[in-house]
């Protein structure tokens, strides 16, 4: 491809200077922001991307989701972008709504302090009048899935003739949901003079030939995966939601039989704000990040070499070259952005011929980074459940007796207090174990000692991390993103029962599987695992979709137009009365 291939190399920077934001070019407004956001030093992909497009290279990242690729061609953006142009000048090809919709929300946390930039979400299913609107307004930045800005540039309503920057993300997944031959027309028809970012997972022939046809001597950034981890480290992952990581490393903390323990989060500001819940669950805990001086770093360590800190909250920055033999555990509580950080990480444990343990929370959209550390590491993370109720109650009986235990070892004190009781028991006329158990329920107070059956209550383990705060927040101009109003992205499991739903499109309307898979995927957030055979017939389609499809789900779906047509989705009753022959059996396309 290139002849200036680059590979960004993490251990470089791990051995000691680590490379920071200030030194890659950035406008200063920029770098404020990422203050703000609490990134502490730019991860593999961002420090090997970021100078590049600053100096007008078009560039081939080959990166996935997790790894801060979005903040690698956002902020080159934002730093050279043109308040007063008023067409487009950024453009970013997404392969579905949802990312679209969290490429907009990063654009924004970037740009808070930069005046008056707009961007834009682009996608299908939702109504064009906002889009249009907004368009007519003016709008730096648009962010889009390929087949509604197809629609745009047909009806002549997104004006492209002055783009500077074109970025496609998830290049991959754009291809695989059908989207190649939008994404060559825009290619195609966009100012031969513009950047181009193309980032992608895997490197498909289809995506090398795109990349040599239409980038100018692009450079080539791949994230280096050369790492060992040792083998006394018990390795283990945890499928979990954002929102529930907190109440999951609480009953981690219950179970697990640990000494000392490095929790590592990704932010600066995150480590704070963890270490305050954790104290107030009663553990000791304490937050490290770079911000943190070093006379109070070295206090920090110290204590939690003592003894009288179990737990640190810590940031890679902070934790790098830590070295106690009291921990017994790491929990990522964020995955890293990096394989690297993965090995320097829970190199934290295992310390001194002792063995360890690492735990890993990997939210549903996360699995790819899971099975990259799993590639780099050569060595498969077991699963591992959420410690049930049973299980955190077992924990807390065998810590109740082992304090009688303890207690009755102290005969003098115990001995003062013989004669109260036995005197209590006298007088009142109460058995011994009632006054025993009343003398627990003081020392419990109100908290009780048992958790109920009901906090078992079925977990939501499958959901997407959507609610992660560092991704909330509203995106200005669509007017449509409230808490609740994107749908949820659901992905089937292996083994899900699919079921045979019908739609009221077919080869009259002239739609293909892409156009299916595209509207159906983007408007009920479904993936494309979830999608089965396509049959595209006269006035109608098949469609095989999970059979457990929610309501909303469905409602959504209904309602959903694919060529200007409403599809009205609906079960297709008619499969049982049809020869098998005639089933579907035509796997979509794009696959
Ligand atoms: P992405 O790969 O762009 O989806 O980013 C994955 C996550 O990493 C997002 O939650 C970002 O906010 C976060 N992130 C990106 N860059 C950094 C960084 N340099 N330091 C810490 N977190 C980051």
């Amino acid at each position: 491809m290139s002849s200036s291939d680059h590979t960004a190399d993490p251990g470089a920077e791990s051995a000691g200077e680590l490379s920071s934001f200030d030194s890659l070019g950035l406008d200063p407004r920029v770098l404020k922001a990422l203050k703000d956001v609490g990134y502490e030093t730019p991860s593999a992909i961002q420090a090997a991307t970021i100078p590049a497009l600053l100096a007008g290279r078009d560039v081939v990242g080959l990166a996935q989701t997790g790894t801060g690729k979005t903040a690698a061609f956002a902020l080159p953006v934002l730093s050279r972008l043109d308040v007063s142009q008023t067409t487009p000048q950024a453009l970013v090809l997404a392969p579905t709504r949802e990312l679209a919709l969290q490429v907009c929300e990063a654009f924004e946390r970037y740009a808070a302090h930069l005046r008056g930039v707009h961007v834009l979400p682009v996608y299908g299913g939702q109504g064009y009048g906002v889009q249009l609107s907004a368009l007519r307004r003016g709008v730096h930045i648009v962010v889009g899935t390929p087949g509604r800005i197809m629609d745009h540039l047909e009806k002549g309503t997104l004006d492209l003739s002055e783009l500077k920057y074109l970025v496609l993300d998830e290049a991959d997944e754009m291809l695989k949901m059908g989207f190649a031959e939008d994404v060559e027309t825009i290619l195609a028809d966009t100012p031969g003079s513009k950047q181009v970012a193309l980032f992608s997972a895997t490197m498909p022939a289809q995506i090398r030939r795109i990349s040599q046809k239409y980038l100018h001597d692009p450079e080539e950034i791949t994230v280096k995966n050369k790492t060992t981890t040792s083998a006394n480290t018990a390795q283990r992952y945890l499928v979990v939601s954002y929102p529930q990581k907190v109440d999951a490393l609480t009953r981690i903390l219950e179970v697990e039989n640990f000494e000392g323990m490095i929790v590592f989060v990704r932010t600066k500001n995150e480590t704070e704000l963890l270490a305050e819940k954790l104290r107030a669950r009663g553990y000791t805990a304490a937050a490290i990040s770079g911000d943190v001086v070093q006379t109070q770093r070295e206090k920090t360590v110290n204590q939690l070499k003592s003894g009288k800190l179990d737990i640190l909250v810590a940031t890679d920055v902070a934790a790098r070259g830590l070295d106690v033999d009291r921990i017994s555990h790491v929990v990522n509580y964020d995955l890293p952005i990096d394989t690297e950080s993965y090995v320097h990480r829970i190199g934290r444990t295992g310390r001194a011929g002792r063995s360890g343990d690492a735990i890993s929370f990997v939210t549903p959209r996360e699995r790819r980074m899971l099975t990259a550390i799993e590639k780099a590491t050569r060595s498969p993370l077991k699963q591992m459940q959420l410690p049930t109720a049973e299980d955190v109650n077992a924990t807390r009986l065998t810590r109740f007796d082992d304090q009688i235990t303890a207690a009755l070892e102290q005969s003098e004190r115990i001995a003062r207090f013989r004669d109260i009781i036995g005197h209590y028991v006298e007088h009142h006329n109460v058995p011994e174990a009632d006054v025993a158990a009343a003398l627990a329920v003081v020392a419990q107070g109100e908290t009780p000692l048992l958790l109920s059956p009901e906090d078992d209550r079925p977990q939501r383990f499958d959901r997407d991390d959507r609610e992660r705060p560092d991704r909330g927040g509203r995106v200005r101009e669509s007017g449509r993103r409230e808490d609740g109003d994107r749908p949820e992205r659901r992905s089937r499991g292996a083994g899900t029962a699919l079921a045979t739903y019908r739609i009221d499109v077919g080869r009259r309307q002239r739609v293909e599987p892409r156009q299916i898979v595209g509207a159906l995927a983007n408007e009920g957030g479904l993936s494309r695992e979830d999608f089965g055979g396509i049959d595209i017939r006269p006035d109608f389609s098949l469609v095989e979709l999970p059979a457990d499809l929610p309501t909303d789900v469905l409602d959504r779906l209904r309602g959903t137009r694919i060529s200007g047509k409403l599809i009205q989705l609906r079960p297709d009753r008619g499969a049982t009365q049809r020869s098998g022959a005639d089933r579907p059996a035509r796997k979509p396309r794009h696959r």
